[in-house]
């Protein structure tokens, strides 16, 4: 085995477990790239892709767990209107990073505005879902020497700087 980690490119259609399309890569020409080992996709998903071989096409479902996580009720927290960043401005559906309860950073919603009183949820939107990506491998290579040392993919599909 090398130790060079590798860069996968790959098309998909993420839908829920109802059928409704989250998300696609098929709107754009180049497929989404990502380096393995460094969490650029959802775990669940990545070892399912790290078995595929260019041209594979699968249905990889991934439970919430491995996905987005579940949904954590402690998540949701109310908290004075001062306390936020642009308090005067703030409107629902604003985004903002913020420390979750064990330190880690986290993206939280605005969901209500009531007088004072702002109701936040720090939940992925796509907590608690179970997915369903349909992929196509289109490409794998080694990553370089600067993917690696960026800890990420390069190129079509993967970061531009
Ligand atoms: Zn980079």
């Amino acid at each position: 085995m090398s130790t060079t980690p590798r860069v996968i490119s790959f098309h998909y259609t993420l839908t829920n477990k109802a059928g409704e399309v989250i998300d696609t890569s098929r709107d754009s020409s180049d497929p989404f790239s990502y380096m393995e080992g460094v969490g650029q996709i959802i775990p669940g998903l990545e070892k399912s892709m790290a078995l595929l071989s260019v041209g594979d096409k699968r249905k990889i479902e991934v439970a919430a767990a491995d996905a987005y996580g579940t949904h954590d009720d402690q998540l949701i927290v109310e908290v004075p209107r001062a306390k936020l960043p642009n308090s005067d401005q703030l409107q629902e559906d604003d985004q903002f990073q913020a420390s979750g309860p064990n330190g880690e950073m986290l993206l939280f919603r605005v969901v209500t505005i009531e007088g004072d009183n702002v109701k936040l949820d720090g939940n992925h939107p796509l907590a608690g879902e179970d997915l369903v990506f349909d992929v196509e491998v289109i490409g794998v290579r080694d990553a370089s020497k600067e993917e690696v040392a960026h800890g990420h993919a390069h190129g079509p599909g993967g970061h531009h700087h």
